[in-house]
């Protein structure tokens, strides 16, 4: 082993010791078939539904009225007929979804606060270690090898009130061959020294917000600067649409390839060099894409992310509607994992606008009115109420396009219905939210 490797390993020992192990077990996941892997994952399905209707009180209740977990014995035939969880329910229930036989290494944790009142959960040890295991695993599927320096560019609150890391992340850093990159500063200074740390450091890859790496992409490519280009751009926390992919691809020379998780479940799914879809890490996660009732929708269809993860065993999360919707994926990816795939996360719940008819439907339609306007800067489209939207755009300079006005005005009509009345309010500037990602359609519509 080459001795960056092994420092990194050392890394890995420091701040996860039970991480090692794991992550041995993710790569040895290649070699499984597709079936081999499914019932896997339904024998970890049917271990923690046991565990739930054991030591869970709201379980017990839930898991037997779904005649799922009777006496003891699993049917997992029955397994759409549980109540799928949502923050609501968690905010309800509180203790009562709290295992009296958790995993050790209990800590609490709060889902993100870009929308609505986020709830606490507990986690664990032992799901963070999958979690890391799982996203090692997504960067050696892009190309990095163990001890190669990369970077992210992310949103950490360090930056914002100035205070230095720990000791021990800072000795993890070193490590792990890991450089951080704020997506707090993103002015035109901050991005020119952006692009100098990439030039330096020449990342095997890059982890990124969505938006921020997007941003960061237009500046290269309006001031025309030269970047090193990595094996990939690894994007996360945001919706990665196809022209912002592009944009992305164009300006560092290399594929994007996405991921979707969250603070709830962790790193639940990733898109592999084919980019395909994203594959759902089944052996840490039971993703199902659900309608208004809970069950499953068809193939090329969108529904609501309903997520479990196999490996909380202190505060299980079964079937929770994690507040993103995704499209079902109607063919395999042509590579050869065994992982199965979902076509597209294609937003929030609550990024999506609802018509005068009552219909939840995507705004990606709109957005896309915007996105070859040479007059429109940045933008964010927002539902304030069911029969108006508000436009808020910081304009390249000089006049909007009066004519692209209308026909934006009109096709937001025809999309939403035609009693919608559209605003315009042209700013100086649209400011991400407090997470630090920026949020291009905003329903306020409950
Ligand atoms: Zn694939």
């Amino acid at each position: 082993m080459n001795p960056r490797k092994s420092l990194t390993y050392l890394g890995f020992r420091l701040s996860r010791p039970g991480a090692i192990e794991k992550m041995k077990f993710v790569e040895s996941l290649d070699t499984m078939t597709s079936s081999e892997l499914e019932s896997y994952q339904q024998d970890r399905l049917s271990d923690l539904l046991v565990h739930a209707a054991e030591t869970v009180p709201y379980y017990r209740d839930v898991l037997e009225e779904a005649d799922v977990v009777v006496d003891g014995a699993v049917d997992l035939s029955n397994f759409t007929q549980i109540l799928p969880l949502t923050k609501s329910v968690i905010r309800d229930q509180g203790e009562r979804l709290h295992s009296s036989n958790p995993n050790s290494g209990v800590y609490i944790n709060t889902s993100g606060g870009t929308t609505g009142e986020p709830v606490e959960f507990l986690q664990d040890d032992v799901t963070l270690e999958w979690g890391n295991a799982n996203r090692r695993y997504y960067h050696e599927m892009a190309g990095r090898e163990l001890g190669k320096p990369w970077i992210k560019l992310w949103g950490s609150e360090r930056d914002l009130v100035d205070e230095r890391a720990s000791i021990k992340d800072r000795i993890s850093d070193v490590l792990l061959n890991r450089h951080y990159l704020s997506s707090y500063r993103m002015g035109e200074t901050d991005m020119r020294d952006h692009v100098a740390a990439i030039n330096e450091i020449e990342p095997a890859d890059i982890e990124a917000y969505v938006e921020s790496i997007y941003e960061l992409s237009k500046f290269i490519r309006d001031n025309d600067l030269e970047v090193h280009s990595p094996n990939a751009i690894l994007s996360t926390a945001g919706t990665l649409t196809e022209p912002i992919r592009e944009v992305i691809e164009d300006a560092f020379k290399t594929p994007v390839l996405n991921k979707y998780g969250s603070r709830e479940v962790g790193t639940a799914a990733c898109e592999c060099p084919e980019q395909e879809g994203l594959h759902v890490f089944s052996h840490t996660h039971y993703v199902e894409i659900v309608d208004d009732d809970g069950q499953p929708v068809e193939p090329g269809e969108e529904g609501k992310l309903a997520i479990t993860s196999l490996t909380n065993y202190t505060m299980p999360l079964i079937r929770y509607e994690i507040g993103d919707m995704a499209v079902k994926s109607e063919t395999d990816c042509s590579c050869e994992l065994p992982f199965p795939t979902i076509e597209s996360v294609t937003g929030r719940v609550t990024d999506h606008f609802v018509t005068t008819e009552g219909e939840l439907v995507y705004p990606g339609y709109l957005r896309k009115q915007l996105y070859h306007e040479p007059w429109v800067k940045k933008y964010q489209i927002r539902q304030t109420e069911t029969d108006r939207v508000v436009y808020r755009i910081v304009l390249e300079g000089g006049e909007p396009d009066w004519e692209a006005i209308d026909r934006i005005e009109s096709k937001t009509q025809s999309l939403l219905g035609k009693e919608t009345s559209v605003d315009f309010k042209y700013m100086d500037r649209i400011e991400p939210s407090e997470s630090g990602k920026f949020r291009y359609t905003i329903s306020d519509i409950e």
